[in-house]
């Protein structure tokens, strides 16, 4: 309850609702225009740069919500370019540390960096130069662990506040602060201290992925005064987006994608494990593509030189894990390619970013089977992933399946527009007409049939409580449609009140329901104990504090299904919708509405063609 008390206490002020963040008649106007053209070779301003940077040089705290390659670095690199004393910006990754200080210095600003791996000879001589009377830099980048970590440092900070040399502390990814989001890391939890410790200095936070709670969560754990926020517009207009159900054949799939849309151009193909990254590489070299493979257990050597023939154009295609991706610059990547589930709609989002940077066209495609959820959650509740791995605290571990099965109600959706659905997780509201056909949902705009799934439901939640919560879903599926085969005989569930009471509904149906109610958290899909690593199957438990409405009768269920299912007996109430109306004539959220992959058409590939 504490939580949500402090959080009651948060304001923030909407930058964007105020015009006087735009004006061009503040002292440093002049100053700021200059050096935009002079130093960085920009003719303009992005949208919100001017006004981020007026506020902060205001000495407001501001968060920044922009998405990525939208200029985040200009509305702090700016301001300290043109401001007397030392900027600290706070940023998670040494190597976006390194990437961003090469070109600083490019551009002749005088800039350094602290991390905890670098000689200690060399953090002093720079940590002197820090407290010397004329101290050259003009920005400081620090990784958290070095805030949280390094009392050397805070002293530091403290003499330069004394001197009042300390401009603004900075807070980039900002996001990395909330256990809410898809990058936690704890040390930036600490980063409060700041704050407390330099209560005059005005703090920019920046992110390009924020939902409201993660928003709350930074603003909280920063400790943000009266902090005025800049967001902008999520979508991405020139990304296509679709989802495509993932066969035994997909990299076959892949190859014929890109071959058939982007041949010869450059794209990432995400993959869950390091082992999948090497597999589909080396199948798609045989195919003929110039492809590698990027994950986080090569060494670093071998990481920078395959990222460098990527970025120019020597190779291709990066099959590549989450660990690659922060801090990629290069604008004409033509295509996204998910092999698997990815672990969170937000990390999604940021991913496809990477694609058409430039503005050009460029696809994103998504390769969805159920069966990747399953694969993806034992990954994450055993910290397999490449991301997150110290994140095996309960709350962490919740918050990540959560995550996770968003983005499989995402996937499983395939009615809604793809905007629509990753725009609302960003707290933004979407008007899927401007999407004009450029998701594969718009682009097939099916007519859809409305039904009454709740008996289906009820049968299904009751069956798994009557074989003691101990099989698969499949086996749920098999005994409630009636199977005699012989692990059914061998429990004896053929005897069961509800074996074969789903005799007359299609199969599709039947499992579209049940991942349903997995996404509603009805039912709980819990990971077995393999027999030998790469074996993951499992059990599906109830959920009784969710299950009781349903079970009780309380709550019915709709699903929409394309006309092209064939309806069962139970589809008495059905209601044709016409596509266009959707969204508001739908009596669920919209991110509850799904339909399995099975019976999804293929997409018609000339939502691709140029
Ligand atoms: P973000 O941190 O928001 O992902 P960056 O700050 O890395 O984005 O900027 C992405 C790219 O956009 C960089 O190559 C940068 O040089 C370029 N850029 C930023 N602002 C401008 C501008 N006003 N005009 C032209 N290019 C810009
Ligand atoms: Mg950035
Ligand atoms: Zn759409």
């Amino acid at each position: 309850r504490d939580y949500v008390r402090k959080y009651a206490e948060v304001n923030y002020i909407e930058g964007s609702d105020d015009e006087k963040w735009s004006k061009r008649d503040f002292p440093w106007t002049k100053k700021l225009e200059a050096n935009n053209k002079k130093v960085f070779g920009n003719h303009s301003f992005r949208p919100n740069q001017r006004e981020v940077i007026n506020a902060t040089m205001s000495r407001h705290d501001v968060f920044v919500l922009m998405p990525t390659g939208g200029g985040k670095s200009l509305t702090y690199q700016l301001p300290a370019l043109i401001s007397p004393g030392v900027t600290i910006v706070i940023s998670p990754l040494v190597s976006l540390i390194q990437d961003q200080i090469m070109h600083l210095l490019q551009a002749n600003i005088s800039a350094a960096y602290l991390s905890a791996n670098m000689e200690w000879t060399e953090q002093q001589e720079i940590l002197r130069e820090l407290c010397s009377g004329r101290c050259r830099y003009k920005l400081l980048y620090v990784t958290p662990e070095k805030v949280a970590k390094s009392d050397t440092l805070l002293r530091q900070l403290e003499n330069l506040y004394a001197r009042e040399l300390l401009d603004r502390i900075v807070i980039d990814e900002a996001h990395c602060v909330s256990q809410w989001g898809h990058d936690f890391r704890p040390d930036y939890q600490s980063l409060g201290i700041l704050k407390q410790k330099f209560p005059k200095i005005p703090v920019l936070a920046l992110t390009a992925t924020a939902t409201a709670s993660v928003k709350e969560d930074v603003v909280q754990a920063l400790g943000l005064v009266d902090c005025i926020i800049f967001r902008q517009s999520f979508n991405r207009p020139n990304l296509r987006y679709s989802v495509i159900p993932k066969t035994k054949k997909c990299v076959e799939d892949i190859d014929k994608f890109i071959k058939d849309n982007h041949f010869d151009e450059c794209g990432i193909i995400y993959c869950l494990s390091r082992k999948d990254c090497e597999k589909i590489a080396e199948k798609l070299q045989e195919f003929g593509h110039k492809a590698v493979f990027y994950h986080a257990s090569m060494d670093s050597d071998k990481r920078a030189t395959v990222q460098k023939m990527w970025s120019k154009d020597e190779i291709n295609i990066m099959c590549a894990t989450v660990a690659f991706g922060m801090g990629i610059n290069k604008p004409d990547v033509r295509f996204v390619i998910h092999h698997s589930l990815p672990k969170s709609i937000e990390g999604y989002h940021q991913e496809c970013g990477r694609a058409g940077r430039d503005g050009q066209h460029s696809s994103c495609v998504l390769y969805y089977s159920y069966s990747d959820y399953i694969r993806v959650k034992h990954m994450l509740s055993h910290g397999l992933t490449e991301q997150n791995s110290n994140a095996n605290s309960g709350r962490v571990l919740e918050t990540n399946t959560e995550n996770l099965l968003r983005m499989v109600s995402y996937c499983e959706n395939d009615v809604d527009c793809r905007r629509f659905l990753q725009l609302i997780h960003f707290g933004e509201k979407f008007d899927p007409v401007s999407c004009r056909k450029t998701c594969d949902n718009c682009f097939k705009a099916q007519n859809l049939v409305e039904k009454d799934v709740t008996e289906i439901a009820t049968h299904l939640v009751e069956l798994v409580k009557s074989v003691q919560q101990q099989f698969s879903a499949s086996h749920i599926l098999e005994v409630y449609r009636g199977s005699l085969s012989q692990i059914v005989k061998k429990y004896q569930h053929n005897t069961l009140r509800l074996h074969g009471a789903g005799k007359s509904v299609v199969k599709g149906e039947a499992l579209r329901v049940l991942h349903h109610l997995v996404v509603e958290e009805i039912l709980i899909e819990d990971v077995k104990r393999s027999d030998y690593y790469g074996c993951v199957s499992s059990i599906l438990k109830v959920n009784e504090k969710k299950a009781s409405n349903l079970l009780a009768g309380r709550q019915t269920i709709v699903l929409r299904f394309p006309c092209a299912i064939k309806a069962s007996k139970s589809s008495r109430n059905d209601i044709t919708t016409p596509a266009k109306g959707m969204l508001t004539s739908s009596k669920q959220s919209p991110l509850s509405v799904d339909t399995p992959a099975q019976t999804q058409p293929e997409v018609d590939l000339n939502l691709y063609a140029k």
